[in-house]
């Protein structure tokens, strides 16, 4: 086969690779704690990520789903990684999908990524989250401009500001504390706003399905978030009760700015 410049892949596509959704990543990798770990690490990005634990699975889900990228394994059981990155970059709608090869060695990938297939990039096993996470990145910055947005990076309105990376709160441009679960309860509201909860909802939507917990910690805990973030807690502006319901967090009564 003749080898192939990663560049007229690019050309040859001019209107860019079409994905359906940026931020939608295939996995194909045969071991199971390895593809949980690029899972979750580029889910904690923001990213949404399909898993395939063979070639085969691999090829017919990049072609249905059109993934903005594919984190390609070259140890595969039955169609390699070489191999399916061949089918991938042979066949239109997967012909420009940025390739991200997994591998043991670097000698291997160095050849791989360079004219022989096409890939675009390569992590070497043991790799580190943030790593896989920057490189991901990296080749969807190449492959379509610049970064995808993050939905909901920072909430920031009517001086409640919550930052979803640092964890940090600010009221009125003043820094506040509180604890994760506090943290994770206003995540919740301000990103399902005026909406009403009954307390059974938050506990599984907030602790989780597998928590047993009795039904009051909820309102402990909007007690408690009401106290830090809210300018009267005897007069909830943001976290309010909706009686013989539960609580909402009613943004139509925040003034921007
Ligand atoms: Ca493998």
């Amino acid at each position: 086969m003749r080898p192939r410049e990663v560049e007229t892949k690019r050309t040859a596509s001019p209107a860019g690779p079409v994905a359906g959704d940026r931020r939608k990543v295939l996995v194909i990798e045969d071991e199971r704690d390895i593809r949980e770990l690029v899972r979750v690490s580029l889910e904690n990005e923001g990213f949404s990520v399909l898993e395939a634990a063979d070639g085969d699975l691999g090829l017919a889900l990049a072609r249905r789903e059109r993934p903005a990228a594919v984190i390609l394994d070259l140890m595969l059981p039955g169609l390699s990684g070489l191999e399916v990155c061949r089918r991938l970059r042979a066949e239109e709608p997967t012909v420009a999908v940025p390739v991200l090869i997994l591998t043991a060695r670097s000698a291997e990938a160095d050849k791989v990524v360079g004219l022989e297939i096409g890939a675009d990039d390569y992590v070497t096993k043991p790799f580190s989250p943030r790593e896989l996470t920057a490189r991901v990145k990296a080749i969807l910055r190449r492959s379509y401009g610049r970064a995808p947005e993050t939905p909901h990076e920072v909430y920031d309105r009517g001086g409640l500001r919550v930052d979803f990376d640092s964890y940090e709160v600010h009221i009125d441009g003043n820094r506040i504390e509180l604890s994760l679960r506090e943290f994770e309860l206003l995540r919740f509201f301000v990103t399902h706003p005026n909406r009403v909860y009954d307390r059974a909802q938050l506990l599984e939507l907030v602790w989780g399905p597998d928590t047993y917990v009795e039904p009051r910690t909820v309102d402990v805990h909007i007690r408690r978030l009401r106290r830090r973030i809210e300018r009267d807690d005897s007069e909830p502006e943001w976290i309010v009760t909706v009686r013989g319901v539960g609580y909402m967090f009613d943004e139509r009564r925040l003034q921007d700015g």
